[in-house]
């Protein structure tokens, strides 16, 4: 069964548009403690030597209650709430649907301004509650540059990068609609970890390469780790890359989150074709790379993708390849079967080559789970949307759900 929250209606749609972002007035959402502090007074609104401790109040509403309205922050007062909210916004983007499977798996499309791309653009987070943990799956990018072969992504052309604040704004509006901040009610029914943050994971692997939007994934993951705020620990968050070699080393110095890597194939020929940013940073640069990835330990593993695709990649060879390749980096390993999109001329591997295929890696000594299908009743209610030139074709929504789904990540 599926519960559609279809908020294409007027009366759903302008409950939501209301609390929208006006496009005019700058966000606070996405700024360091630094600009944020330096917004203020540039705004004249508050004086520099009160600067840093609005900084901090304001950081504590926005990342701790998660508040989205100047209104709920009952400390500041009324007119210095009033000024605030003549030059800046904090208000959430807006929700185009939101839908929600029978295993729990929540799907929000969002909406947010041009900024420069020409026409408003449509981005989409995938909720996957577990046994234990909810994991939200986050976009960095609006398309991507990367051809990927086996990826309905790699098909589209990048619109453009998402900011810092669009990519928070993914965690803070799910973390609002499961009532993950304190003092809210979590929604009836819904399925959620017994215990603990309803979001207690993140991945980046939605659409787009993050290492391509580095210094906004960077800024966003920062703050959604910040101890004082959104305060996610760094080891529950995972950064997706296709093999972006020279930003590698960066990933784990400067941002520190858990790395996966998208590798789909064990030699050089197999993944230019795949992944043809391989072309540019083979293999050998890829693995050096990982194996230089700060902090890597064996309580803190890369985990390497790899995507199941008939007759291509799934070999008993292939695996005994991937052993050796991986051999003494701390890595686990995720198999993801393959989402078939329209057009493609790639299969799913066998149920059964799969389970070989996993079973060898096991027996090497590696936990390999198998990514099972998640949400699969929301993707076929995809069918519901009517097609409007402003909104993510039917066909390009349906692929990258399966993508997000799948690829979620044992973080
Ligand atoms: N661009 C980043 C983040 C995307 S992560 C990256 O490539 O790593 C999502 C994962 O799903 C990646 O490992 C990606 O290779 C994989 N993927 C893409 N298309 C897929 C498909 N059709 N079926 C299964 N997995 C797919
Ligand atoms: Fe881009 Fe990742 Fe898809 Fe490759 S797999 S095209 S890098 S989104």
């Amino acid at each position: 069964m599926t519960l559609s929250f279809d908020l294409t209606t007027d009366g759903a749609r302008d409950a939501l548009r209301a609390r929208a972002m006006p496009a005019e007035k700058p966000s606070l959402i996405g700024l360091t403690r630094a600009e944020l502090g330096a917004a203020l007074i540039a705004s004249g609104i508050v004086p520099e030597r009160q600067a840093k401790m609005r900084a901090q109040q304001l950081w504590h509403w926005m990342y701790v209650r998660g508040v989205s309205d100047f209104a709920g922050m009952f400390n500041i007062s009324k007119d210095l709430r009033a000024e605030l909210d003549k030059h800046f916004t904090i208000a959430r983007p807006e929700i185009v649907e939101e839908q929600i499977s029978s295993d729990g798996t929540r799907k929000w499309l969002f909406r947010f301004p041009p900024r420069g791309a020409g026409r408003p653009v449509e981005i989409e987070t995938v909720y996957i509650p577990e046994e234990g943990r909810g994991t939200l799956c986050i976009s960095s990018q609006v398309g991507c540059t990367l051809t990927c072969s086996f990826c309905h992504t790699g098909t589209q052309k990048l619109v453009r990068n998402l900011t810092a604040e669009e990519i928070l704004a993914q965690l803070l509006t799910a973390r609002d609609r499961l009532g993950d901040f304190p003092d809210r009610d979590t929604p009836d029914g819904a399925i959620v970890p017994a215990e603990g943050r309803k979001v207690s994971n993140v991945v980046m692997m939605g659409m787009g390469e993050p290492l391509y939007n580095f210094e906004a994934v960077k800024k966003a993951l920062l703050i959604a780790s910040d101890g004082d705020g959104l305060s996610l620990s760094k080891r529950r968050i995972t950064l997706s890359t296709s093999g972006v070699v020279p930003e590698i080393f960066r990933t784990g110095e400067e941002i520190g989150v858990m790395l996966a890597i998208s590798l789909h194939a064990t030699n050089d020929d197999l993944r230019d074709l795949l992944v043809p940013i391989n072309k540019k940073y083979p293999l050998k640069e890829l693995i050096a790379a990982c194996r230089a990835y700060p902090g890597l330990s064996n309580a803190r593993r890369i985990t390497f993708e790899y995507v199941m695709l008939k007759d291509v990649n799934d070999s008993i060879e292939d695996a005994k390849g991937l052993i050796k390749l991986l051999k003494g980096i701390p890595a686990k390993i995720n198999l993801i079967p393959f989402n078939p999109w329209p057009g493609t001329n790639y299969q799913c591997s066998d149920w059964e080559t799969i389970e070989k295929f996993a079973d060898y890696i096991n027996n090497a000594g590696y936990a390999s789970p198998i990514r099972t299908p998640r949400g699969r009743d929301i993707l076929a209610a995809c069918g519901q949307l009517k097609s409007d030139s402003e909104r993510m074709r039917k066909v390009d929504r349906l692929a990258l759900e399966a993508m997000m789904i799948a690829g979620h990540g044992e973080a």
